[in-house]
């Protein structure tokens, strides 16, 4: 293996620009040659091709978003956009691919390992609803975040005894709403995953303005519908202050988190590894604190549950 390139696709992560170094320096320090594509398959299809050296991807590991930008392409879904892209994998002389995405660049990526294009699949979503990978790149970094904001809220929200529903992207998942409610001690946190029961929601309110408590926060995660409608909802059975806010992708951005670096970096790297042992067809994924390499076909469309002990244990902790 000669040229190893990477793309990035789907939804930009925090720490898919340390992903990208990892696996530049990675082929670079195995003597090959490291090749970028820039807007994800739409590039691919292009030959929006660049060579990578050492320095390009110079002090990139604290940045959000990826330096190689990424897309949705709808062209490369189509049998003319694959016969493109695969052209362009030849043209290029490219050995190899790294995908940097989620489980649609995952569905990408086995469609052109079905047309003999080695490629490794490195997990990079804010959902962290992934199938087979306890971790996704930016997942920790969206937890902080909205961590961040919540603790904000807190404050304003004591001073004038108010509820606060806070939503959070995280599209069919409620990992970034399950988590980011934990650590921020929200009295309740609606997920897709379980059924919304509105009469415990507003029993759990009522108990705590009763044993005196100025401030409300419950978490709503996106998969759940609107944090407006949830409100109102609320508001049916109790007239109680209710304020919304919504984060969107205020989540998306900000400096990658040490654990987000961390877990790009090992996962870059041991991509790179897997292609040049001559594997492919695989997701570079973290099970337990080791990154193992994991069939796409075993991951794709399958859907990565919750928690439960967790969602349990938030309701426990909010008593
Ligand atoms: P995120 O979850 O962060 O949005 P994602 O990788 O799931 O990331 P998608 O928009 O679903 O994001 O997919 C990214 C791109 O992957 C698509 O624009 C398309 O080019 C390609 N892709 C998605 N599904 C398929 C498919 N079934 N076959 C071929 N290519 C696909």
């Amino acid at each position: 293996m000669k040229k190893i390139a990477v793309l990035t696709s789907g939804g930009d992560a925090p720490g898919m620009n340390a992903a990208i170094r990892a696996v530049v320096r990675t082929t670079i320090y195995n003597g090959c040659e490291a090749v970028g594509i820039k807007r994800g398959y739409a590039g691919l299809i292009d030959g929006d091709f660049t060579k990578l050296d050492l320095g390009s991807v110079a002090d990139i590991i604290q940045r959000g978003g990826t330096f190689l930008h990424t897309a949705r392409s709808e062209e490369f879904m189509t049998k003319e956009g694959k016969e493109e892209a695969l052209e362009s994998i030849r043209i290029h002389k490219i050995d190899g691919l790294v995908v940097v995405g989620g489980d649609g660049s995952f569905r990408g990526a086995r469609e052109l390992c079905e047309l003999n294009v080695p490629v490794i699949g490195v997990p990079a979503t804010i959902d962290n609803d992934i199938f087979g990978t306890d971790l996704t790149i930016g997942f920790d970094t969206a937890v902080n975040t909205a961590l961040d904001a919540i603790n904000r809220i807190r404050d304003t929200a004591t001073s004038h005894e108010r509820i606060f529903l806070i939503e959070v992207m995280g599209r069919n998942s409620g990992w970034l709403a399950l988590e980011a409610g934990l650590a921020g001690g929200a009295e309740s946190i609606l997920v897709p995953e379980t059924p919304v029961d509105y009469e415990t929601i507003v029993k759990r309110l009522q108990r705590g303005l009763d044993r005196g408590k100025r401030h409300s926060i419950i978490l709503v995660a996106e998969g759940v519908g609107s944090a407006f409608d949830v409100k109102r909802k609320i508001q049916e059975l109790a007239d109680y202050d209710i304020r919304v806010t919504v984060l969107g992708h205020t989540l998306r951005g900000g400096t990658p988190s040490a654990t987000d670096r961390i877990i790009a970096s090992k996962m870059g790297a041991f991509a790179v590894n897997l292609l040049l042992d001559g594997k492919t067809d695989l997701m570079a994924g973290m099970v337990g604190n080791h990154v193992v390499g994991i069939p796409l076909q075993e991951i794709i469309g399958k859907k990565k549950g919750i928690d439960e002990y967790v969602h349990n244990l938030a309701g426990i902790l909010a008593i």
